[in-house]
C-alpha cells in the first residue's frame, strides 16, 4: 500500500528526530483499528531503510529486582557517552488484571527528562498477535528516529521473555542475590534466553551477591550454550549506587563484537525477521478463524464436548477446521 501524504510527512519529521512525530508514529503502530493497521504497515515499509542500526537490548527480571532503577542508571551512563536511548516496555500483566506490573507513572524520573532519552509506557492492551507485537514495531520506529540503543523491558513471567528475546540482539537478565533464584531461573527456562546475567543490589550484601554469582556460573556450565561464540557472563551491580553499571555496558559491547565477528549477530536478526512473519501469519489466521460466523456458532459446543470427554479434541479440531475451510470456500 502506498503511504498517504500526511504519513509521509510524519515519517520525514520522525527521521528528522522530532519528538512529537515519534510519539505520534508509535501511537499509530500501537493502534488496533483496522484502518490504522493499514497506515502503520505503509509507514513501517517506508521507514524500513532507516531501521536496523540500533543495538536492541532486552531486559528482564522479577518485579522488585530493580529494572527501572537499573535502566535509569544504565541509561544515564549511555547518555554520558553521547548515545541516544529509547526504552519500551512489554507488560504481560494487563490482559488479566487490567493493570500494569511494570507500573509506568513514576519510573525513570531522571532519564525521562533527558532530551536524548525517550521512554514509552506500556502500550494499551488488546494487541493483535499477542505479547510484544506493538513493541517490535515501536522499536523499528525508534530506530528510524535515530536512537542508538533501544531497551525493551519486560517482567519475569515467561511468555513475555520469549517475545522480547525474539526481538532483541542481546537479552539481559537481572537477578536478586537470594539463594535458590538460580534454580528457579533454570526451571522456568529463562536462563537459557539470557546472554548476560547481572546480580543487582550487590550493595546490600556484597558477599551474598558474590556467592550467588559464583553458584550460577557453575550451574550455567551444565546448560548447553546458546552460541558457541559466547560464554554468558554473570556480573554484579548496584543500580542504586551505579557500581558495576559500566561493566554491564562493556559486557554488552563484548557480546556485540563476538556476535558480529562470528556472523551470529546478522543471523539472529535474519532469523527473527523470518520468525516474525510466521508469528503474524499465525495470529492473523487465528483471528480469522475465531471471528468466522460458522466457527462462532460451533465452537462453544465443541469446547463443551471436548471438556466432557464425549469426543476427542483431535476429531473436534478437525471438524472445526473443515467447517472453516468449507465456509470460506477454500476447498473447491
Ligand atoms: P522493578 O520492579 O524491577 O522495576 O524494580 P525497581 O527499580 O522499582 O526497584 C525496586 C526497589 O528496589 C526500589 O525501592 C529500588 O530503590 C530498589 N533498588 C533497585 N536497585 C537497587 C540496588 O541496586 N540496591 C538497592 N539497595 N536497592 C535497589
Amino acid at each position: 500500500m502506498a503511504i498517504a501524504p500526511d504519513d509521509a510527512a510524519l515519517a520525514a519529521a520522525l527521521i528528522g528526530r522530532q519528538r512529537r512525530a515519534l510519539a505520534k508514529a508509535i501511537t499509530l503502530v500501537e493502534s488496533t483499528r483496522p484502518d490504522h493497521r493499514l497506515r502503520a504497515q505503509a509507514l513501517l515499509d517506508h521507514l524500513l531503510p532507516h531501521t536496523g542500526k540500533a543495538l536492541r537490548i532486552g531486559i528482564s527480571g522479577v518485579p522488585g529486582v530493580g529494572k527501572s532503577t537499573f535502566i535509569e542508571s544504565f541509561g544515564m551512563h549511555l547518555l554520558e557517552q553521547g548515545l541516544r536511548l529509547a526504552v519500551l516496555a512489554v507488560d504481560p500483566s494487563s490482559p488479566l488484571t487490567g493493570g500494569s506490573i511494570l507500573g509506568d507513572k513514576t519510573r525513570m524520573e531522571r532519564l525521562s527528562h533527558q532530551e536524548a532519552a525517550y521512554i514509552r509506557p506500556s502500550p494499551a492492551r488488546g494487541a493483535l498477535g499477542g505479547v510484544g507485537h506493538q513493541s517490535r514495531e515501536a522499536m523499528l520506529v525508534c530506530e528510524a528516529a535515530g536512537f542508538d540503543v533501544v531497551i525493551v523491558e519486560t517482567v519475569g513471567v515467561g511468555q513475555s521473555e520469549t517475545a522480547v528475546a525474539g526481538m532483541c540482539d542481546v537479552f539481559l537478565l537481572l537477578q536478586l542475590p537470594n539463594a535458590g533464584d538460580e534454580l528457579q531461573g533454570i526451571k522456568k527456562g529463562i536462563l537459557e534466553l539470557a546472554d548476560i546475567i547481572v546480580y543487582n543490589k550487590a550493595d546490600l550484601d556484597p558477599r551474598a551477591a558474590a556467592v550467588a554469582a559464583g553458584q550460577l556460573k557453575a550451574a550455567l556450565h551444565m546448560l548447553r550454550p546458546a552460541s558457541p561464540h559466547w560464554q554468558v557472563p554473570v556480573l554484579q551491580a548496584s543500580a542504586s549506587t551505579g557500581a558495576g553499571i559500566a561493566d554491564v555496558w562493556a559486557a554488552l559491547q563484548r557480546h556485540k563484537a563476538a556476535m558480529q565477528q562470528s556472523g551470529d549477530f546478522e543471523a539472529r536478526r535474519r532469523h527473527q525477521a523470518q520468525a516474525w512473519i510466521w508469528h503474524i501469519i499465525e495470529a492473523g489466521l487465528q483471528e480469522r478463524f475465531r471471528s468466522d460466523d460458522a466457527i462462532r456458532q460451533q465452537l462453544p459446543q465443541a469446547l463443551q464436548q471436548a471438556a466432557d470427554g464425549e469426543t476427542s479434541p483431535a476429531t473436534l479440531a478437525a471438524q472445526l477446521l473443515d467447517t472453516f475451510f468449507d465456509h470460506r470456500n477454500f476447498r473447491k
